[in-house]
C-alpha cells in the first residue's frame, strides 16, 4: 500500500487507492482546513483555538495601562 506524510502535520499515514483517502494529500479534514486556510491568508494559523483566559487576560491588561 502507498504510503504518503501530509504535508499539513507530516504524519505517516497509508492508503489503497486515493478514494480511501478523501482528503489526499493531506491525512484528514482538520489538515486540509488548515492548510486552505493558510493558503488564503498566506500565512499559518495558530492550531488552538483561542482560549476566553487568555482574552481575558489581554483585555484586562489593557485597562491596566489605560488606568495608569
Ligand atoms: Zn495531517
Amino acid at each position: 500500500m502507498p504510503r504518503i506524510n501530509c504535508p499539513q502535520c507530516k504524519r505517516e499515514f497509508v492508503y489503497r487507492i486515493v478514494k480511501d483517502a478523501p482528503h489526499f494529500p493531506f491525512c484528514s479534514e482538520r489538515c486540509k482546513l488548515v492548510d486552505l486556510g493558510a493558503w488564503l491568508d498566506e500565512q499559518y494559523r495558530i492550531e488552538e483555538p483561542v482560549n476566553p483566559e487568555a482574552l481575558n487576560r489581554i483585555e484586562k491588561n489593557g485597562e491596566g495601562k489605560e488606568n495608569e
